[in-house]
């Protein structure tokens, strides 16, 4: 009880708060105690503070690894402002004077400081390792915990160099922190900073007051038009993948009336943050951009966020279309899909490494599995980032407001895990339906698949009917995605048991947007 009274006093006392938000205060507490700690939590969540209450309260400095410098800037600014000492924080990285370091390190050496941030790049530089072996150390903070993740969205090499310098340094206790909260990404980190034994404080991704749709691509400007003249006043967001495509989209939408402005990395600084004043001034309702928009953008009233070609990782979705509804209000996320994106953003990956290329096909196939689903979308996206959501209507996606009836597919999916019984569990689900199908390709053909029994056991239906099942048996927990090889599809207990003693398994039939599409074509 002291501790938790302490707290809240040092809480209100440092940063003026009174009450700790979401599971701050049981996350601090496990810092406190010397334990390794992960935190998963949205953006917004209160991340920072979980690590810089403690910094505060414990002796020795806290070092805070952070990749952006922009943002360390921002952080030490604000520490600063909270204390009465200059020195309380600081930071390291390349935009150091050889005065500035000097000035940095003997605040540190004398103790004065309770945080000192690096950049990753810092850290590996030996003559700062040789420093902070001096030092006395309470705690690593490893923010952006992600980036050590070839699965996040902003990899980063150095990141994975954490870890032994950490050693050479010193031992003591890691506090990682990210807003990445799929099982990959998170096992990754895990498995990197060396920290499988840490306590995982993982806050809900669920965002309730956003509305979710996927429409078909079929003419994306007229609805778009459509749709912001009907919601006259409020501010949005429309997301392109091409510069090309932002300056167009703007354009037509002026044509029509509409208040809107551009941004993207083409254009030149000046111009970039006089739109984005324009729109948090709300002189323009709509900003039309790529995904360099947003980053730090805090307009809490943002109603709308529009993806006019579909994002290229469910993370990346996740995050934009975050941006709608800050303020608790209501978020409308439009999504437009068509499978020739799709195959566009496959080819842009063409020239890159292998290993790269493999992932990010992986990452579109979730963004596929996405758009193409009857289950509700809330439901898919959260079990995405390994949560579940189990009310069995969210209200507040497409899927879940306008259902397709519904079937019993009890006999597909005995099919299904009797398949990847047959394979060992060692194979994805793109081969498995192939074997379903009776599909002989190379693949098949060189590991004898065509001499299964379930080789053709599904030949009656269509990949999209088998992909919709597999789809469906992963939400529904009877199989599961390797965590060391992404992809490769296995039994959980709960499929295992349904083998045992099958139980009603229902299913809805996936849009067909290939047959919206086709339709288009003979327009
Ligand atoms: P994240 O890093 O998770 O995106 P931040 O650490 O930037 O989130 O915090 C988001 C906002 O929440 C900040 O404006 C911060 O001041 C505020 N905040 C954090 N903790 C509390 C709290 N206990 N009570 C009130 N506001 C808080
Ligand atoms: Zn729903």
């Amino acid at each position: 009880m002291g501790l938790q009274i302490d707290l809240h006093a040092k809480l209100k006392e440092y940063f003026g708060f009174d009450n700790f938000k979401g599971n701050q205060e049981q996350i601090i507490k496990n810092v406190l105690a010397g334990n390794n700690t992960f935190v998963l939590m949205p953006t917004g969540g209160g991340k920072s503070l979980c690590y810089q209450l403690p910094a505060l309260i414990l002796d020795g400095t806290a070092i805070v690894i952070s990749p952006l410098i922009a943002l360390m800037k921002n952080q030490v600014d604000a520490m600063r402002s909270f204390s009465a000492s200059e020195g309380v924080a600081h930071f390291m990285n390349s935009s150091l004077s050889k005065s500035d370091i000097l000035k940095v390190k003997e605040d540190v050496l004398s103790g004065k400081t309770k945080l000192l941030y690096v950049a990753p790049e810092s850290l590996t530089k030996e003559s700062n390792i040789e420093f902070l072996r001096k030092v006395r150390i309470s705690f690593f903070a490893v923010d952006e915990a992600h980036c050590i993740s070839e699965w996040g969205h902003d990899f980063r090499t150095e990141y994975r160099k954490i870890r032994p310098i950490v050693e050479q340094i010193g031992k003591a206790p890691i506090i990682a922190l990210t807003a990445t909260a799929t099982p990959k990404v998170q096992h990754d980190i895990q498995k990197n900073l060396d920290m499988l034994d840490a306590q995982v404080f993982k806050s809900s991704f669920n965002r309730s007051n956003l509305y979710y749709e996927v429409r078909p691509k079929v003419d994306p400007t007229k609805d778009i038009i459509k749709f912001i003249k009907n919601n006259e006043g409020k501010s949005g967001i429309i997301y392109c993948l091409s510069r090309k495509k932002v300056e167009e989209l703007t354009e037509v939408l002026c044509v029509n009336g509409i208040k809107a402005a551009s941004y993207h990395a083409g254009m030149d600084a000046s111009a970039r943050s006089a739109n984005q004043d324009k729109f948090l001034m709300e002189e323009v309702n709509v900003i039309v951009a790529t995904i360099a928009f947003g980053m730090g953008i805090d307009k809490p009233d943002v109603r709308f966020v529009i993806h006019y070609d579909i994002p290229k990782s469910l993370e990346g979705y996740y995050q934009e279309t975050g941006r709608a509804g800050r303020d608790g209000g209501e978020g409308y996320c439009l999504t437009f899909y068509s499978y020739k994106d799709i195959q566009k953003l496959e080819k842009f990956m063409q020239g890159k490494p292998i290993a790269e290329q493999e992932i990010g096909k992986q990452l579109l196939m979730e963004t596929v599995s996405y758009a193409e689903t009857s289950l509700c979308r809330r439901k898919v996206l959260l079990h995405y980032f390994g949560e579940n959501y189990d009310e069995e209507n969210c209200g507040a996606c497409d899927n879940c407001l306008f259902p397709k009836k519904e079937f019993e597919g009890k006999e597909y999916l005995i099919d299904a895990l009797n398949a990847i019984l047959e394979v060992k569990e060692k194979f994805k689900v793109d081969h498995m339906v192939n074997i379903l199908l009776g599909e002989t390709d190379s693949m098949i053909k060189s590991y004898h698949h065509d001499e299964l029994e379930s080789f053709g056991v599904g030949s009656e239906k269509n990949a999209q009917f088998w992909n919709m099942v597999f789809r469906r048996a992963l939400i529904a927990n009877y199989i599961e995605k390797d965590i060391e090889q992404y992809g490769v599809i296995k039994l959980t207990e709960k499929g295992h048991e349904f083998l045992k003693e099958p139980k009603d398994f229902m299913l809805m039939e996936d849009h067909n947007f290939e047959e919206s599409e086709e339709k288009l074509q003979e327009k």
